[in-house]
């Protein structure tokens, strides 16, 4: 991890107030896309959270964690899979329901998507309540995938969504809140 590079992450976030509803504070990243070096130095701080394991895949989460997940699927030589939100994925799925603050959701993978015994790390930009990955863990491990870590740029901390997740599943994330 370069502690340098963090902090100018950091500082390059940007907080949206009432988006995108009253009372929350979005944390936008599209500051960060925009710049070729700090693009490429988020990709690189995921793939120092990666170290050692040697995923066959990445599976990202709809929606920005397709944008970094699919870098880092690139930057390692590996395939990509997507966890996309309900009734987009053209094929047949394997789905899985969670709770939002308000309400349900849902998303879905290919069925095919993750064989047997492959191992993969899943990437999304923000760990907030930990519902959204915490259903994504459970549909790759219901294929019988291995995940070896979960990874996050941001984490809210504040809201304790490692509650959420698996606690033998390695997960970081590079920004706290
Ligand atoms: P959760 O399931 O509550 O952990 O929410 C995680 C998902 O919602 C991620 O895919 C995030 O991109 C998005 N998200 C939740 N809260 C925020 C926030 N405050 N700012 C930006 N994205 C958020």
């Amino acid at each position: 991890m370069n502690q340098e590079s963090l902090s100018r992450l950091k500082a390059a976030v940007r907080d949206v107030f009432d988006f995108p509803k009253p009372g929350i504070v979005f944390k936008d990243i599209t500051p960060i896309l925009a710049s070729g070096e700090l693009f490429r130095a988020a990709i690189d701080e995921y793939i120092a959270a990666i170290g050692d394991a040697k995923p066959d895949k990445i599976v990202g989460i709809d929606a920005r964690g397709f944008i970094f997940g699919a870098a880092i699927a690139d930057r390692l030589g590996v395939g990509f899979i997507p966890v996309r939100k309900k009734g987009k994925l053209p094929w047949s799925t394997h789905g899985a329901s969670y709770s939002l603050e308000y309400g349900e959701a849902h998303v879905e993978i290919h069925q095919d998507a993750v064989r047997p015994g492959e191992r993969v790390v899943l990437i999304d930009d923000l760990l907030a309540t930990g519902g959204t990955a915490g259903a994504a863990l459970r549909l790759i491990e219901e294929l019988g995938g291995e995940v070896l870590c979960l990874l996050f740029l941001i984490e809210l901390s504040f809201l304790d969504g490692r509650k959420n997740l698996d606690p033998a599943v390695r997960t970081e994330s590079l920004l706290s809140y």
